[in-house]
């Protein structure tokens, strides 16, 4: 079982969220590897969007995992004594029957895996990926939600809610992540009830489980704007969760993006 605690105290140089040539990522695991070698870092956690059942060009086909086992291998090898590599993936809820609780990825052999919410039902069915950019998302919501901003906003917590519940991973992703483009669709909405209340009902959930919780810096740099929002860190703190810090990297000069920062903050 994996000790985020041990992992997170042993030094700050370290990161849980990254993406490479297995999913939508834009470097080889090497290079990534080798980057993380630069910084120093002594644990590298690679993450890539696992298989889903649906039509998704960010995530990886089943028929990868041998491969991307063999490099994990091949490279935890090559760093041995210097850097731990751990063989992650983020793990995407869908539904009750489609999630990080499936029996599926338990019997992969993961070091550890994320859960995170991407995709969002319609009244259909249909799954809809709510994490590209606000452009999109706003034209989702038009055309795929009736321009229901609060049903997608409801829907999404609830999912992050049930993927809590049902658990089956160890590491929380990204758990507001929805918010940087409801924001972008409706500015304020952080403010609105129906959307503290979905942030009330997923810390009840972290409380109630004691999962660990990803501080996830991608967008730091580039918005200001950390997931989960720092409105709300106190109230994860409060929990008791662990927090790890990760950049969710899908280059390696972006590795550590945000990392120093957001260290800093939680000091
Ligand atoms: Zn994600
Ligand atoms: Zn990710």
């Amino acid at each position: 079982m994996i000790d985020f605690e041990a992992i997170t105290s042993l030094s700050e140089y370290y990161n849980l969220h990254t993406h490479t040539q297995f999913c939508d990522g834009h470097a080889p695991m090497s290079e990534m590897a080798a980057a993380a070698a630069a910084l120093h870092y002594t644990t590298l956690g690679f993450t890539p969007h696992g298989p889903v059942h649906i039509e998704s060009p960010c995530n990886m086909s089943r028929d990868y995992i041998p491969a991307y086992f063999a490099e994990c291998d091949r490279l935890r090898q090559l760093y041995a004594g210097r850097m731990e590599i751990l063989r992650g993936m983020e793990i995407d809820y869908l539904d009750p029957r489609h999630g990080p609780s499936s029996q599926y990825y338990a019997d992969l052999g993961l070091d550890y895996s994320i859960g995170s919410v991407h995709f969002v039902a319609n009244r259909k069915g249909e799954q809809w990926d709510c994490d590209g950019s606000p452009e999109r998302f706003g034209r989702y919501v038009r055309e795929h939600f009736c321009g229901d901003l609060r049903y997608v906003v409801e829907k999404y917590f609830a999912a992050v809610c049930d993927m809590l519940t049902r658990g089956g991973f160890h590491l929380l992703g990204h758990f507001d992540k929805i918010g940087r483009n409801a924001d972008a669709v409706e500015p304020g909405v952080e403010d609105c009830e129906y959307y503290l209340r979905g942030v009330e009902d997923v810390l009840a959930c972290i409380h109630d489980t004691g999962v660990a919780v990803e501080l996830n810096t991608k967008y730091l740099k580039d918005t200001g704007r950390l997931f989960p929002n720092v409105r709300w860190l106190p109230m994860v703190m409060e929990t008791g969760a662990t927090l790890v810090v990760n950049s969710d990297a899908h280059y390696p000069d972006k590795l550590d993006n945000g990392r120093p920062e957001a260290l800093k903050l939680i000091e």
